[in-house]
């Protein structure tokens, strides 16, 4: 019975949905989290988003456990991005097809859901617990409590305790751990556009909001109480708009006349909460391996990305589910096999996801806003609907299917130079419509053949 008794590091929303999957398998789950009871004392962000985008990946995991029909009325869809100019002006790019959105959702009541429904189905919950280090030759873990330190052994360990994670730290005494972290040089504060007057959105609720300004960028994301949460990514230092040039109440207003002006309008407790509210860092943490003998590494704890792909808990479900399969294929009799399954799957694949997060922050904030862009999104949607099966965008791949992250991020590498060579034409906003399109798909059966 010793190898059907789990203890889960932290009860942020991938520890508690792996708690869901295990207690499904009839495992016993013990999920330990260094925060109060966010159940029994307001659940506080931390520094950490307060809603963020779903998409298929999330979903078909949350479909797996049961979940989707609780979640839906939870999450509000948004079917593309509005991008708003310097002059108030807004455009619609749609993600995908009509009916394909991303979803808004907040991350208090959606953790607190998960880890509900955990307990439901009968994982145990001890908060207040946070695990300062972890022995693998004994397996013990040692917490810090308000009651002093407490020592627990368990023999399979998983760490879902996020970007600082406390597992991690223990494996890099390890020998032969790799661990690469990077801070970007933006940060970000979240600020609210409250509902109007009359108790309404005061946008467009079904889009992601977004204001790119080249080197800098707002989002809002709507809510279900009407309001929307703006998120501010500026330059830490050294550039004409970055948070260490907005002092005082002046500094904040002047920018947000020059460059959020239809935003500043919907916005009446700006300064009190730009003030307020913190600034935090972004990310980017890779490691392997993610296995220690019984000990294992998911979810942020074993690849924190940046969040410019909305794609970190969408990853992290993912991971969830491709344990729970191995588990259910392999049985409990041997996790550390289990486990090197799982980080050899993997790694290439949330690699990828890092990278292409990173490489989406420029595209949300600067090329988004550029005509070309917009025509080659236009002309990539084209493609797609003459040959859904040959080319799929990247961020159609990403978001709306589960085509493994390194699989999709090979493809569209393809895909990207052949839109480049396309896009070099000069006649290309004339002609666009009248291309050769299946002549486009040629040239990529060829690249691909390479
Ligand atoms: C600004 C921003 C926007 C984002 N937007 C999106 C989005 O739109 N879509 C998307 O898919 N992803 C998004 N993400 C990423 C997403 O937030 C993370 O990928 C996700 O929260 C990871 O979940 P996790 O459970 O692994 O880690 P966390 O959410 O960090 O949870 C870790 C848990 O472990 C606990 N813990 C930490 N240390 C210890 C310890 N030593 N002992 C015990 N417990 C501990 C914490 O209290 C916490 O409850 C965004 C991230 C940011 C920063």
């Amino acid at each position: 019975m010793k190898n059907n008794k789990v203890t889960l590091l932290g009860a942020g929303l991938i520890g508690s949905l792996m708690s869901i999957y295990l207690r499904r398998q009839g495992l016993d789950v013990k999920v330990y989290d260094k925060r109060p009871d966010k159940r029994k004392t307001p659940f506080t962000e931390g520094g950490r988003s307060i809603n963020m985008a779903l998409s298929t990946r999330g979903w078909k995991s949350l479909e797996e456990c049961g979940l989707k029909d609780k979640v839906l009325p939870l999450a509000i869809p948004m079917y593309g991005r509005r991008i708003h100019d310097e002059h108030g002006g807004t455009t619609f790019a749609p993600y995908g097809k009509e009916d394909q959105a991303i979803y808004s959702i907040s991350r208090g009541g959606f953790n607190q859901l998960l880890a509900e429904e955990a307990e439901r189905l009968g994982a145990e919950f001890c908060f207040d617990h946070k695990a300062k280090d972890t022995d693998f030759r004994t397996q013990e873990i040692t917490f810090e409590t308000p009651e002093g330190d407490k020592v627990i052994q368990s023999d399979v360990i998983i760490g879902a305790d996020g970007a600082y994670s406390s597992l991690r730290m223990s494996m890099q005494k390890q020998i032969r751990f790799n661990y690469k972290q990077e801070y970007i040089s933006h940060g970000y504060k979240e600020l609210t556009i409250p509902p109007t007057e009359d108790g309404e959105f005061a946008m467009d609720p079904n889009a992601l909001h977004i204001w790119p300004r080249g080197k800098f960028m707002l989002i809002a994301l709507p809510n279900p109480d009407k309001s929307f949460t703006g998120t501010l990514f500026l330059p830490f230092e050294g550039t004409k708009v970055c948070f260490d040039k907005i002092q005082d109440a002046g500094d904040l207003t002047s920018v947000f006349k020059a460059y959020f002006e239809d935003a500043y309008q919907l916005m009446p407790d700006l300064t009190e909460e730009f003030f307020r509210n913190p600034t935090s860092a972004l990310i980017n943490v890779e490691c392997y391996p993610w296995v220690n003998g019984q000990s294992l590494l998911i979810g942020d704890a074993s690849h924190a990305m940046v969040p410019f792909y909305g794609q970190g808990m969408n990853c992290g479900f993912e991971d969830c589910s491709i344990l729970n399969g191995l588990i259910e294929k392999y049985g409990t009799s041997s996790w550390d096999m289990v486990f090197e399954k799982f980080q050899k799957i993997r790694k290439d694949d949330t690699a990828a996801i890092c990278q292409m997060a990173m490489d989406n922050f420029v595209e949300m904030r600067d090329t988004v806003a550029d005509p070309k862009f917009m025509l080659r999104k236009k002309i990539e949607a084209k493609l797609h609907e003459l040959y859904p099966k040959d080319w799929v965008p990247l961020y159609t791949m990403v978001t709306f299917t589960d085509i493994p992250y390194a699989e999709a991020y090979a493809q569209g590498k393809l895909q990207e130079s052949i839109m480049d060579k396309v896009m070099s034409n000069p006649l290309i906003t004339e002609n666009w419509n009248k291309m050769d399109y299946e002549e486009i798909i040629n040239q990529l059966d060829s690249a691909k053949a390479v």
